[in-house]
């Protein structure tokens, strides 16, 4: 039987939007209101059909299709540009009901990768599609399609022209310094605990500016970028792809809480500011499990993150 009251409910919703050199030094006051509106419109639309009994599933779905719809993260509208002028997007989401999940990875031109992703997961056979594949599959089940221009922004363009001529690829609107180390991604991502004590993870991305020969990062990988088991955790991450790949970062936290017997918070720890580290990888993660806990942790300077349960409601975007 449903708790009515919103107090007895264990529901929890955690989003992000990109882990990196993200500095208060070099953010402008405007900028810091447009991310933190942006963050908080997602997290009250998710909560609310947490809030009404709706599924974690949708919820997450739902958090990241707003995310995917503002061009200030790197994902759907705001997606980067590849090597090659494009924008090549990766999505991937998972039940941790019964673990069913789909992902896609290499589209151009879908407007919501996540809803995409979902498609994959309950109306095909398989859980991964990519490319021209993903793209037939998409057309065959009506997805919105939206040309060059939707995904055209000046600023994410000035980025790409900077180091198109280069071998350089980068995370996002980085300034990097040391291109072995992009120093911001803006992928988005979110997890979510409903009534029901059902978990769920989303993540969607446009990869990395510049990138090239199909690169594909953690985000649709399931078990390094997103990954959730009702009977441990959902996370979804974000940051240096190819050391969450390397690190299988998500089901990393899942293993370490069903084998080890970590709580959730004990687990993000140690994965994302022990394991990660070790190998060399930045960036971080959200993460709930079905008693409505959250963490949101992360070894770099920020991330774009906020969350909300009964307990109340973050929305922060650098460390401490
Ligand atoms: N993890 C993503 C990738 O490597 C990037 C990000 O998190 O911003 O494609």
């Amino acid at each position: 039987m449903p708790a009515n009251n919103q107090f007895d409910m264990p529901i929890a919703i955690a989003l992000h939007g990109g882990a990196g050199t993200i500095l208060r030094s070099e953010m402008s006051p405007e900028k810091e209101v447009q991310y933190t509106h942006a963050l908080k419109d997602a997290l009250h639309a998710a909560y609310q059909h947490l809030l009404d009994h709706g599924s974690a599933l949708d919820a997450v779905e739902i958090a990241v299709t707003m995310l995917e719809d503002c061009p200030l993260f790197n994902a759907g509208k705001g997606s980067v540009f590849t090597a090659e002028g494009k924008h090549e997007m990766d999505a991937s989401i998972m039940e941790g009901r019964n673990r069913s999940a789909g992902a896609i990875s290499l589209v151009t031109g879908v407007k919501n990768p996540i809803r995409l992703a979902r498609l994959v997961m309950e109306k095909s056979e398989h859980v991964f599609l990519a490319g021209s594949g993903a793209m037939e599959f998409a057309r065959k089940m009506k997805c919105d399609f939206a040309d060059e221009t939707y995904f055209f922004d000046r600023f994410r363009y000035d980025q790409w022209q900077k180091i198109k001529d280069t071998q350089s690829f980068q995370l996002d609107h980085s300034v990097n310094t040391d291109q072995e180390k992009p120093k911001k991604m803006g992928t988005v991502g979110a997890v979510a605990c409903d009534v029901q004590g059902n978990i769920a993870a989303a993540t969607s991305t446009g990869g990395m500016t510049n990138k090239r020969w199909g690169r594909i990062g953690d985000s649709p990988v399931i078990g390094s970028g997103t990954y959730a088991h009702n009977l441990t955790c959902a996370v979804s991450c974000t940051g240096s792809g190819e050391y969450f790949l390397r690190g299988v970062v998500a089901y990393d936290v899942s293993c370490l809480i069903e084998y080890k017997n970590y709580s959730l918070a004990q687990a993000c720890q140690e994965v994302i500011l022990q394991r990660l580290l070790e190998l060399g990888g930045d960036g971080g993660l959200v993460a709930v499990n079905a008693k409505g806990e959250v963490s949101m942790t992360f070894n770099t300077e920020g991330m774009y993150r906020a969350s909300k349960s009964p307990l109340g409601e973050t929305i922060a975007i650098y460390d401490a």
